[in-house]
This record gives structure tokens, sequence and C-alpha cells, in this order.
């Protein structure tokens, strides 16, 4: 890799500077954590895989219209992507209970909702990431209720375009995160998809097993989390030959 400006480090990727600008260039670690970065583990692969899934799922959303931050791959890990001004707040939407959203009403994992149910969590770790409400976004001024009603908008349209990729091979979209952020052109700016989308963000089910293909592998300790990517990415013709699991080369004396 080239030298490049680190921006910034998160818990999953390093943000470098772009060679122009209004770009930076994503890289994704093999990096996991869970429970606000209570549990950590090194995952040999899944930095290469997730490059691929956001890859492949932000190229699809291009494809049907809807706006995000990815330009192109550069290489096994990282991916040239447009600078946007981060919305702090995560938005998450369901199409059936899972997660802290069980955990909060008492209801069964795998419960149908009558409709998809967008929620935003206040993106700050000292806080663990927590539920806010529509009221709070305005009047801490983390979005205006126009943004409110785009991001609403944008974060359904994401949900109605990967619950069909993932329906035609057999994966139940059960929920997922995404990130929004602001890009200017003149005074005006528009909202468009960012950050990533790949099982660490989303809650992806075999539809006849019901076996989890996402980082609750990883949070609840149920198996190899590189092979369940590993499993989304062939489904979805990414990754035709197993890349991450390739032999080391051996030492010849
Ligand atoms: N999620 C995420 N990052 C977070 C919190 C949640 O990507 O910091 C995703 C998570 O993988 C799941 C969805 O958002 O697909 C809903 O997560 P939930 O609120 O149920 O939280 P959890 O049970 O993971 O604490």
């Amino acid at each position: 890799m080239a030298r490049r400006k680190k921006i910034y480090e998160g818990k999953a990727k390093i943000m470098y500077e772009g060679p122009e600008p209004g770009t930076l260039v994503q890289y994704f670690k093999d990096d996991a954590t869970a429970f606000n970065a209570e549990k950590r583990a090194t995952i040999e692969g899944k930095g290469v895989l997730n490059n691929r899934l956001s890859e492949y799922f932000m190229t699809g959303l291009t494809q049907v219209g809807i706006p995000n931050h990815f330009i192109k791959r550069i290489n096994m890990r990282e991916q040239l992507i447009r600078s946007v001004e981060i919305i702090p707040l995560e938005v998450i939407v369901r199409n059936f209970a899972a997660g802290s959203l069980s955990t909060r009403l008492g209801m069964a994992e795998g419960t149908p909702l009558p409709r998809p149910i967008v929620e935003f969590c206040y993106k700050d770790d000292a806080l663990g990431d927590p539920l806010v409400s529509e009221e709070h976004v305005i009047a801490f001024g983390w979005a205006s209720q126009q943004d409110l009603d785009d991001m609403i908008a944008l974060a359904l349209r994401v949900n109605d375009f990967l619950s069909g990729v993932m329906m035609a091979v057999g994966i139940k979209l059960v929920d997922f995160k995404i990130e929004i952020g602001r890009v200017w052109e003149n005074d005006y700016h528009r909202l468009i998809v960012a950050d990533e989308i790949s099982p660490d963000s989303c809650r992806l089910w075999d539809m006849q097993t019901g076996q989890k293909l996402d980082k609750d592998v990883f949070r609840r300790d149920l198996g190899n989390l590189a092979d369940a990517y590993t499993e989304v990415a062939r489904r979805l013709g990414v990754l035709p030959t197993n890349v991450t699991h390739a032999p080391k080369p051996t030492l010849i004396n």
C-alpha cells in the first residue's frame, strides 16, 4: 500500500486521505469487536470479505439509483469512497425481531414485525450508542426534520433492495444498520449511504435452517465467523475462489 495519511482509525476500518479532494481510502481490518468493544478478536480474512461484500452491495445500490459513497475497489482490503460529513446516528432497520429489540420488548427472536421499523442510535462509544427518538435527533441538532425524512426514506429503500438480494440467495434479512452522510454541492447538501454494508452490520439468517451468517456468530460464539461470511459471499457469487482461506506459502529450506 502506498504511504497515505491516516485520517481516522475505527474498530473495523481505517480511513486514509484519498488521491483527490473529496475522496478517502477505506481500509478493512480483520478486527472484530462486540458489546461496545468489550469482546475483541482478529478474524483472518474478515476484512477481505467485508471489502468485497460492501463493494457488492454499494454497487447494487448505485445500479438501482440509491446514492452512496462507493467509488471503486482498489485492492483486497481497500476501496475508494467519497468523503462525507457523517451524521452521528446509526440508522437501524428491522424486519423481524432480534437482538436489542427482542431484549427491550421481550419479543422472541424471529417474530415478524408488522412493518419495517426504523430506529436511531446516537453514535457515542462512551455512552454505548444509546437508542434515541426523532425528537432527540431534532432537538439536539444531529439532523434536521428534512434530513430525518430523507434518512428514513433512504433506509427503507436500502431495506427493500437488500431484502430482495438476500432472499434471492436463500437468506432472510432480519435487520441491519447503515450510516448516512452529507455531501455538499454549493450551499445545498444531500444524503448518501456511507460506512459499509456487510455481515458485520446486518443480521442474516439462512431461510431454510435459520443458521446465522452474520456477526452474531462472533457475538454469541456460534462458530467460525469467516466461514459464515464466506458462505454469504459464495451465495452472492462474490469471491468465486476462496481467496481468504488460500494456503500460506511454505518456506523451502
Ligand atoms: N448494529 C451495528 N452496529 C452497532 C449496533 C448494531 O452494525 O453498533 C447492527 C447489528 O449488527 C444488527 C442491527 O444493527 O444487524 C440491530 O442491532 P441491535 O440493536 O439488535 O443491537 P445488538 O443486539 O447488536 O446489540
